[in-house]
């Protein structure tokens, strides 16, 4: 019995791209010797994706969907598909061919060798937009300055996760879980292979400077509580500095100099009512995600799919 190995799919608004991608993967088994299975992953577009995918979950037996009932987000989505992919091991990628499939052999032959993770990084692409590298660049130096666990640059969901780390992976009950951080802290024995990523192929990316902006924050403070220990050492800091000023107060009121003084004191006002709002705002997205995580809601919703066992 061959291994079976599941691709997962997240799509959002990706109708000319599912066809093409399809046809790539099964290209690229034809010379492997593993069974395989496509699981899609529609992330509630507004255009054909959908249909497209049924009439393939019609012609192919091993071609699976599950249909959002609307857009959850692309973490979600690959979630979802880590949930309900049957395969010893399982590969995700974009739906939009920058990850290209023909990299999956040399995947393979590293999960044989005994490798549970084997992650790609994506090499500098001379080809992407400047906006988009320099979105990146920032999106990854923000999110290592700010946690502990080393995101490498050019790390997306591109990667193949055995069995064993799925089966992890789907007992996190986290509220919107944070897949790239999370796999890098599961541990295990964990592989990286370079690659140069294609153009986009049809559509356009679903990520600007400002999802990217909230993705990094959402990574940041749902893999560790770094933030708020800068908050606490800004507090001593500054107190300390305050002790300082003291002597020069109590000077200034004895020789009489205690009225004058008013813009170094509206500085001082603006600059600390400036810095407790922002400490403020990172103590609230915490209890923000307390508060979400509380609710205990479901990651995402299905509403259809071609999967036995569900619904
Ligand atoms: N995606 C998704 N839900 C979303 C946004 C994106 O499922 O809300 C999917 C999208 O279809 C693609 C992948 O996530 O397969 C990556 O998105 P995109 O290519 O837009 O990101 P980029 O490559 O520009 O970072
Ligand atoms: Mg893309």
């Amino acid at each position: 019995m061959n291994k079976l190995v599941s691709i997962v799919i997240p799509a959002h608004n990706e109708e000319e791209n599912i066809i093409v991608i399809v046809d790539r993967i099964e290209k690229v088994f034809e010379t492997l010797t593993y069974d395989f299975e496509i699981l899609v992953v529609d992330d509630g577009g507004t255009d054909r994706t959908l249909e497209v995918i049924e009439d393939l979950a019609k012609i192919k037996s091993n071609f699976f969907y599950i249909e959002f009932s609307r857009n959850f987000g692309h973490q979600p989505a690959l979630k979802a598909g880590l949930d309900y992919a049957k395969g010893d091991c399982v590969i995700s990628l974009d739906a939009d061919l920058q990850h290209p499939p023909e990299l999956f052999k040399q995947m393979l032959e590293k999960w044989d060798e005994g490798y549970e993770i084997v992650y790609t990084r994506r090499k500098e692409d001379k080809r992407l937009s400047f906006k988009k590298r320099a979105t990146s660049k920032y999106f990854y130096r923000l999110m290592n300055s700010l946690s502990d666990i080393e995101i490498e640059a050019g790390t997306a969901d591109f990667r193949l996760l055995d069995r064993k780390t799925v089966d992890v992976l789907k007992q996190f009950k986290e509220n919107d879980p944070f897949i790239r951080g999370l796999v890098k802290w599961l541990g295990f024995k964990q592989y990286a292979i370079d690659y140069i990523p294609d153009q986009r192929f049809s559509g356009a990316s679903k990520y600007n400077l400002k999802k990217m902006r909230k993705l990094a924050i959402h990574g940041v403070t749902s893999l560790t509580t770094r933030p708020l220990h800068t908050a606490v050492y800004l507090g001593f800091f500054f107190s300390f500095i305050s002790l300082l000023y003291i002597p020069y107060v109590l000077y200034a009121y004895y020789i009489g100099k205690h009225v004058s003084g008013w813009a170094s004191l509206i500085t001082t006002i603006a600059f600390f009512g400036g810095l407790q709002l922002i400490i403020l705002g990172i103590i609230g997205i915490y209890i923000g995600k307390m508060f979400m995580q509380g609710k205990n809601r479901p990651n995402y919703i299905i509403r259809s799919t071609n999967l036995k066992d569900i619904l």
